[in-house]
């Protein structure tokens, strides 16, 4: 036990104090002789102050009362607790491959206390502890990854308090001060060892005081129309902005305290995907006026040993998208929808994600001529509650549908049409107040259509191309009266009559062809549960999910005014 009392130290520290000043005064003398410049004379006096924890200046004061000293010992993995130590001697081990478990330090001989917590595994900051009490944990094999100290009360007002950390692959780092972080978070580096140091007052620190507390980081900006290079942003911050209709045009990425590199891509308007780059340089354009699409990040490297890097972007229509991680694509393809922000993390490696991960990229792949196809119909919206789930699905899964939507109920859904529209569905007109055409005249058809085709115009830019007449009614007037062709279907499982999903599930699984459109209805969550089954199934079956336009154009179906549309077999 290093334990002494301060009147047991009076005769060792009056020893020293006389051979301090009897070397001060050959210094002096050497300096005189221009042995040393006024640098090193005063570096070196610095350190013997630092370390001591006594100075020069206390010398009439220490020698009538006492010293004060700071004591400290380590919890140490598979050890314990070591001996107390004091003033700057190691407590801990070094190179053993050993966990610091926790810490107890106290003062003595001085009026005032000190204060001290950890960073521990799992845990994070404890709270402030002083005075001998324990911080960190004993028996559960967490490791200490950085310290706090302070001294409060006279110790603070005559002394600094400076300590580091030995850590596991980087050795010492540099000596913290005063209530400000030593050690590392965020990597998983254990403390080995601690050293602890009484300075005088605003002296100098008794070692280097950079690379005191190390914290993985990433840090980004991005290029924005109309407003250029963003600032730097942090580990999740926000790079971008969201609801002004600014495309992302570039991005540029770093890693902070991380060895080992990352590397970047972004998919842009009219070039596809851009060659990776490294920490720092310009993945995307400037000045083209071009949008980025989506971003690919990874790691390489030790980064790609220690880190996951999660990032994720707001895309136009789609808002927020769910996060990406270690080089996969987010953000969207063949929709012609720009980027407007990203948000990028780094994660221990298979630590937990920072949110979401189902849906991170969506692509709108081009209908190929090839293989089956289906077209899924949904009747009667639009509504968001039923519709955005079919579209969150039809994304994932890599479809379309179509959506015959009365003109009633456009004013209240505005976002729903567009999305449809913006995802590469199609929306048709299923007329205005959702009436039966075969008692309406022919102006009274006519108006019925119109009527809803301006509003879907003034949302999408586009008139409908395709018409589904209520309950599939028409005869000679409806057919005689529009100029479009009128698309019934051939799979019908009376979802809006059953209200059961498992009942709609089989009658459409049970029956479906290729070439087929099946007739699905907006309002109903028992038709959105059924298309949780039916849409994967029908992609994993190999079917293409395709609008009534893509089907028919796929297979050279006549788009003349009154052709009346069932299926479109092969
Ligand atoms: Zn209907």
């Amino acid at each position: 036990m290093m334990k002494r009392s301060g009147r047991g130290k009076l005769l060792p520290v009056l020893a020293f104090i006389i051979f301090s000043v009897f070397v001060w005064a050959a210094m002096q003398a050497f300096t005189d002789t221009g042995f040393h410049n006024s640098g090193e004379k005063a570096e070196s006096s610095s350190e013997i102050s630092a370390v001591s924890g006594r100075t020069m200046n206390d010398t009439s004061e220490t020698a009538e009362t006492t010293v004060p000293s700071i004591e400290y010992q380590g919890h140490v993995q598979n050890i314990g607790w070591m001996d107390w130590v004091e003033n700057g001697e190691t407590s801990g081990t070094a190179g053993q491959a050993l966990r610091l478990e926790s810490l107890r330090i106290r003062l003595t001989d001085i009026s005032g206390s000190v204060e001290y917590r950890s960073h521990v595994e799992n845990i994070g900051w404890t709270d402030f502890v002083r005075d001998g009490a324990v911080t960190g944990t004993e028996g559960r094999f967490l490791r200490i990854e950085a310290i706090e100290i302070r001294l409060t009360g006279a110790a603070a007002d005559l002394y600094d308090i400076y300590y580091r950390v030995h850590v596991e692959d980087l050795g010492w780092l540099g000596w913290g001060k005063n209530g400000g972080p030593a050690g590392t978070a965020g990597y998983g580096y254990r403390c080995e060892a601690v050293q602890i140091v009484l300075a005088e007052k605003g002296g100098s620190a008794p070692g280097p005081t950079e690379r005191v507390f190390l914290e993985p980081g990433i840090r980004y900006q991005s290029h924005i129309q109309n407003i250029g290079w963003t600032d730097w942003v942090n580990n999740g911050e926000t790079s971008g902005t969201t609801g002004r209709d600014l495309r992302l045009e570039a991005i540029r990425v770093s890693l902070v305290n991380v060895a080992g590199g990352i590397e970047y891509r972004t998919h842009v308007q009219d070039i596809g995907w851009t060659d990776y780059v490294t920490d720092g340089v310009t993945a995307g354009t400037e000045g083209l006026g071009l949008r980025t699409e989506a971003v690919e990040v990874r790691l390489t490297g030790d980064a790609s040993e220690r880190f996951d890097v999660y990032y994720r972007v707001h895309a136009q229509n789609f808002g927020w998208m769910d996060w990406a991680c270690n080089g996969q694509p987010a953000g969207t393809a063949g929709f012609g929808l720009r980027t407007e922000a990203m948000e990028i993390v780094l994660v221990l490696k298979g630590g937990a994600a920072p949110g979401s991960t189902a849906r991170p990229f969506a692509e709108n792949k081009p209908v190929s001529r090839r293989g089956p196809m289906v077209a899924l119909t949904f009747d009667d919206g639009p509504y968001a509650t039923v519709d955005a789930r079919i579209l969150d699905l039809l994304s994932e899964y890599g479809g379309h549908a179509t959506f015959f939507v009365a003109g009633y109920r456009i004013g209240e859904y505005p976002d729903t049409i567009r999305q449809i529209c913006s995802q590469g569905s199609e929306i048709g007109n299923h007329t205005y107040s959702h009436t039966n055409l075969t008692k309406l005249s022919s102006s009274g058809i006519r108006d019925e259509l119109s009527k809803t085709d301006q509003l879907i115009m003034d949302l999408t830019g586009k008139r409908p191309a395709l018409i589904r007449p209520p309950e599939g009614s028409y005869n000679t007037t409806v057919i005689n009266s529009i100029d479009r062709p009128l698309v019934l279907w051939s799979v019908d499982p009376s979802d809006w009559e059953t209200r059961n999903a498992s009942l709609t599930i089989s009658r459409v699984l049970d029956h479906v062809q290729d070439g087929d459109i099946i007739l699905l209805h907006s309002l109903y969550t028992s038709t959105v549960d059924a298309c949780e089954t039916i849409i994967p199934e029908l992609a994993a079956r190999g079917f293409q999910m395709v609008t009534v336009s893509e089907l028919m154009e796929a297979r050279g179906a006549s788009f003349d005014a009154g052709s009346v549309i069932r299926c479109v077999r092969p």
